[in-house]
């Protein structure tokens, strides 16, 4: 098949390396030539024509796209004439905190309190009803942990109000958590589904910095328990293709803070870790083809970010069951440039290898 993304970044050129040896062909939407995914597949370059978007879906039998930042109006004036994955429901529903946060609640999935702001006042009658300390967080278009505000007592609603730009917000009571977790799942358009073990994420500033796979000491009712949490999501949303969602492990259970409609940092392990990658699974998803064992492939696995700069890559070539995987960027503060993959036989092996591996974690 022909594979059109929308994007052309590091997610996009790790789903092409996995989709070629399934023998489909990709083209990705983009801006300029040196975008991670510019040497992988046909570019529609947005800034050649404004109809670009026409191209790609000439040259595509099914469109997906990378971030869910994603218009949705393209996305339902693609699927008018071709299939997009995941499909519009999925995408409206987790580009809005606000939306997301409503359907937790429509399905009984517990979440942190929350209240929606648009006003000063808003913002004032928030903090009154879900109490400090919380995080204020812009309801769209955050990322990476930017777009928030904690605020600890009343004396910051000034300070927190002003940060958000007027923009719609949403106020969430703090969440005193033990571990951050993820669940990484796959839904084939058959509805068939996959689910990857719990990984926990170590993140430093905001940014994801290491993943652990699986995630120690996970009791198998609490792996049970966010797969029983995923499937209602897929399920409601029909959703088709790999689905992300964010939780917090605390003393009274697992809290959900957000999802993502693609394949995510958080597993990026599975590239070795598993016995098919989450982004090879997204491909299978999306084209219609069975979905893949998901089993992890070694007792442990780690994923370590390079960010900012690319660092002393000479150390992971040169260890053991480690992987290079670099995205072909530029160097920039914060940027993901690429990660490191480790794989293990013992949690002793593992911690050696993140050891050995200091300097790319801050
Ligand atoms: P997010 O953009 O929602 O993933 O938030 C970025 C980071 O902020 C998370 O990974 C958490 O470390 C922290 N965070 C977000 N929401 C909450 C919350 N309600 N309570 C406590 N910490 C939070």
């Amino acid at each position: 098949m022909k594979i059109g993304i929308l994007g052309a970044g590091q997610l996009g050129r790790m789903l092409a390396i996995s989709g070629y040896p399934l023998n489909h062909k990709f083209g990705f939407s983009g801006n300029s030539n040196d975008e991670p995914s510019s040497l992988l597949g046909h570019m529609f370059a947005l800034e050649d024509d404004a109809d670009n978007i026409k191209h790609l879906i000439e040259f595509a039998d099914v469109i997906t796209y990378e971030s869910e930042n994603t218009d949705v109006e393209i996305v339902r004036e693609i699927n008018k004439n071709t299939p997009v994955y995941p499909g519009e429901k999925s995408l409206f529903t987790t580009q809005h905190r606000g939306r997301e946060k409503t359907l937790f609640d429509q399905l009984n999935i517990p979440c942190a309190p929350y209240q929606m702001v648009n006003s000063r006042q808003d913002l004032i009658d928030a903090v009154e009803k879900i109490s400090l300390p919380a995080i204020l967080k812009t309801a769209t278009d955050g990322y990476d942990g930017k777009g928030q505000f904690l605020m600890k007592d009343a004396s910051q609603i000034d300070d927190a109000w002003e940060n958000m730009n007027g923009v719609e917000s949403i106020l969430e009571g703090f969440v005193d958590f033990k571990r951050e977790l993820s669940l990484i799942a796959v839904r084939g358009i058959d509805n068939d589904h996959k689910y990857y073990p719990l990984v926990e994420n170590i993140h430093h500033d905001g940014i994801l910095r290491l993943t652990i796979a699986p995630a120690q000491e996970i009791d198998p009712e609490v792996q049970k328990t966010a797969e029983h949490y995923m499937q209602t999501l897929l399920d409601e949303m029909n959703h088709v293709g790999v689905l992300t969602i964010e939780l917090f492990e605390t003393d009274s259970g697992l809290v959900v803070n957000e999802m993502a409609p693609r394949v995510h940092n958080s597993g990026h392990w599975s590239i070795e870790g598993a016995n098919t990658s989450q982004f090879e699974n997204h491909i299978r998803a999306i084209s219609g083809m069975p979905l893949g064992d998901t089993t992890p492939t070694n007792e442990f696995s780690a994923m370590v970010n390079i960010i900012g700069k690319i660092g002393p890559t000479d150390i992971v070539l040169n260890m053991p069951n480690t992987h290079l995987h670099l995205y072909d960027k530029q160097e920039r503060t914060d940027r993901k440039l690429g990660h490191i993959n480790i794989t293990a036989s013992s949690a002793e092996e593992l911690y050696n290898s993140i050891n050995k591996l200091q300097d790319f974690l801050p």
